[in-house]
């Protein structure tokens, strides 16, 4: 089990054979003076002949809610899995705050939070019992995890819930678990794949809430296809499509997304 998570939350090197991860850095050597956190320069993806992601250039500044959206197979997810380490590029760079992700992804790992789209939580385990083995698979100092999920429980709301186990919990609930997970060692960037997905009307706004909230703190990189979820949680949006980065532009500079979305795809 614990290969299987640490792969799944991009914990892994795709081709290593490392089970754990990162250097858990503390929080004076993670922030960045710069106001970019994540800079892409002809980052490319390829499976066999397939291009996923063609040569994306993009800055991503720190502490906004930045939305990746674009239809099903638009390279998304493929972006995603590249800034969290679950896959390597096949061209191109990528560099968090100062640092190298692909040469330095050791460290960098311990700045990236990943929520999958179909996080596993490991539907036998107590919410807290994974919590702390999340803590720990991510580099928590063991005198530190305690402390780290009472933060993030508070955080997002999961004191009643610590001692159940996470298979027998609401969608919302879950949801939540896998934000806690994903924030215990206090990532500079958070990345929440289709966030969103299979939520109710209730719990999307709670989530909207709660993304509000960890901005500034975090930078949060959220995938999306649904235009109007972008622009009530977004600062700012770029458009894929076949892989290729279209546009980038800020939300309140954008009155109607729709129709710009519409004009690039
Ligand atoms: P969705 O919303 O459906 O998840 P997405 O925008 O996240 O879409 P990606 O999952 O990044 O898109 O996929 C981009 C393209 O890359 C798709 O055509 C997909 O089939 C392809 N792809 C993704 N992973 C692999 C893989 N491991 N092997 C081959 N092709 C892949």
């Amino acid at each position: 089990m614990p290969l299987q998570a640490a792969r799944a939350f991009g914990l892994l090197a795709p081709s290593g054979h490392t089970p754990v991860i990162s250097d858990a850095p503390t929080r004076k050597e993670h922030r960045t003076a710069s106001p970019i956190v994540l800079r892409a320069e002809k980052l490319t993806k390829r499976y066999g002949r397939f291009t996923a992601l063609d040569s994306l250039d993009l800055e991503i500044n720190a502490g906004e809610v930045f939305a990746l959206l674009g239809p099903n197979g638009s390279g998304k997810t493929t972006f995603l899995r590249l800034i969290s380490g679950y896959a390597l590029p096949s061209a191109g760079k990528l560099f968090i705050g100062e640092r190298d992700a692909i040469t330095e992804s050791h460290s960098v790992r311990g700045r990236i939070g990943y929520v999958p789209e179909s996080a596993p939580l490991y539907r036998d385990m107590r919410v807290e019992e994974f919590l702390l083995f999340m803590a720990r698979l991510r580099g928590v100092r063991e005198v530190d995890v305690g402390d780290a999920v009472q933060r993030v429980a508070k955080q997002l709301a999961l004191l009643p819930v610590l001692n159940r186990v996470t298979g027998t919990l609401s969608r919302g609930y879950r949801q939540r678990t896998a934000l806690a997970q994903a924030l215990v060692h206090d990532p500079d960037v958070l990345l929440l794949d289709e966030p969103t997905n299979g939520l109710d009307p209730r719990q999307i706004i709670e989530l909207r809430s709660i993304i509000k909230d960890l901005k500034g703190r975090h930078t949060v990189i959220m995938s999306s296809h649904i235009l109007s979820e972008v622009a009530r949680t977004a600062e700012r949006v770029a458009i894929l499509l076949d892989g290729k980065l279209l546009g980038v532009r800020a939300v309140s500079d954008t009155p109607d997304l729709e129709d710009w979305f519409l004009s690039l795809t």
